[in-house]
């Protein structure tokens, strides 16, 4: 494959836009590389400047569930836009789209839109502060709930409970009510829940981990999270942003079968548009403003284009079950023909996979956690991924993200992408035996 349009863009991005990129995340700094300027896509196939044709799995992190520019989906955008793009007052969609997101979820009785994952994760803390009267929350190590000052914390060496600010700009001011936790290890819970008795408001996490790979929660976490948190007085937030509407058409609320007290949710909901949500209980959604004291708002939030996308895909999602399980049998196809071309070519490989959300670690299994993920071989990441990226298949340009099947991922299609694996691996493997 030739990139010359792609590279003479990234030249000039990195003239006015810092990195070149308006989100770290598509940078190839963890690959090395250019990243590819994309012009249009269609169902699992993204095109770019210089004319090569892409097999997806960034899926636009998350919202291409049903492939690119799904027709229910595109039909709304231009119908909706056509009539004004915002109008700075209520509309009925928004009604639509509240109604459709707390049929789907369980225990979902009010929802308030954001424009993005962050905003409402931000918004769902400030809410469970507000409605607790208390300052802390837990997060885990290795979860990502975007780029509030409150999130970007990582545990101290030595004692957990000393959280640090995770980049310059956060003040330690913040990052002292920012507790951080192991992934699925209770007793890590439990001992910062004992150590700030009465002070913690929330447990916030990844129901099933999507940023640092995938990562399930074990059997047991998420009811241990549920118990600890009724026993002293903390919401469990559920961020959803990632798993929602995507591992069950309730998320992992219905997969797993246990209720968390707040519920934010992102990517999917907005089908591509820039759309958040957090919601829960009537109960504790009463302190929201204008109801209630806690302060939330947003000039653009509810934006009608984007309710219209966002309605378009859930109700597909919504109206047709068989989705679900058809996303369930293509990704098991995926996930069985990769370790079959792993196992084959002797290459060290622990692997998860969600529904939908798969995550190949180069290391040895299993992966339960930030501390086995931080194992994965980076090295071989970018030399797969720049093999693969040569065999026509783009994958999330990092050793740390999940990767995303859609429903148009077809029989072709996840052949295609087995081959191209089978291809790269017997050229990685001829230099000096196995490939690791
Ligand atoms: C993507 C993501 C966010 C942030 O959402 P943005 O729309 O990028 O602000 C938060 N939480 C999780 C789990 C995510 O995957």
């Amino acid at each position: 494959m030739n990139y010359p349009k792609s590279q003479a863009l990234f030249d000039e991005a990195k003239k006015r836009i810092p990195g070149g990129v308006n989100s770290p995340a598509r940078a190839f700094k963890g690959v090395g590389g250019t990243p590819l300027f994309m012009t249009h896509a269609k169902g699992p196939y993204m095109y770019d400047e210089d004319g090569n044709e892409w097999i997806d799995y960034i899926g636009s992190w998350g919202p291409m569930i049903l492939g690119h520019a799904y027709p229910a989906v595109v039909e709304a955008v231009q119908k909706t836009a056509a009539g004004s793009t915002s109008f700075g007052t209520p509309t009925a969609l928004e009604n639509r789209m509240a109604e459709r997101v707390c049929g789907m979820v369980p225990g979902l009785d009010k929802v308030r839109m954001t424009n993005s994952g962050t905003e409402a994760c931000m918004s769902a803390i400030r809410v469970a502060r507000g409605y607790t009267g208390r300052d802390k929350f837990i997060k885990f190590e290795g979860c990502y709930h975007g780029h509030g000052d409150s999130f970007l914390i990582k545990a101290g060496s030595g004692a957990l409970t000393l959280g640090h600010p995770s980049s310059p700009g956060v003040t330690r001011g913040t990052a002292k009510d920012t507790l951080t936790a192991d992934y699925n290890d209770l007793d890590s819970v439990e001992r910062i829940l004992r150590e700030n008795k009465d002070e913690v408001a929330a447990i916030i996490l990844e129901p099933v981990a999507g940023n640092m790979g995938c990562v399930p929660p074990r059997d047991g976490f998420l009811k241990g999270l549920r118990k600890l948190c009724d026993e002293h007085g903390a919401l469990l937030v559920f961020d959803e942003v990632m798993s929602g509407f995507r591992i069950a058409r309730g998320g992992a609320v219905e997969r797993y079968r246990v209720q968390p007290d707040l519920m934010a949710f992102g990517k999917v909901i907005g089908a591509g548009m820039p759309v958040g949500a957090f919601g829960g209980s009537n109960e504790v959604m009463g302190v929201v403003a204008p109801d209630g004291p806690v302060y939330q708002a947003g000039t653009l939030s509810g934006n009608p284009v984007a309710m219209s996308a966002g309605i378009a895909l859930l109700t597909e999602l919504d109206e047709n079950p068989a989705i679900y399980r058809e996303l369930e049998e293509q990704s098991a196809k995926l996930e069985q023909g990769l370790k079959q071309v792993f196992e084959k070519h002797q290459v060290t490989v622990a692997n998860n996979r969600v529904g939908s959300m798969l995550g190949f670690f180069f290391c040895d299994g299993p992966v339960v956690g930030f501390s086995d993920v931080s194992r994965t071989d980076t090295e071989f990441f970018s030399r797969f991924f720049h093999g693969m990226l040569s065999q026509g298949v783009y994958l999330p340009p990092s050793a740390y993200e999940a990767w995303f099947v859609s429903h148009s991922h077809d029989d072709t299609i996840i052949r295609k992408t087995v081959d191209a694996a089978d291809h790269v691996l017997t050229d990685l493997t001829k230099n000096g035996g196995p490939a690791r």
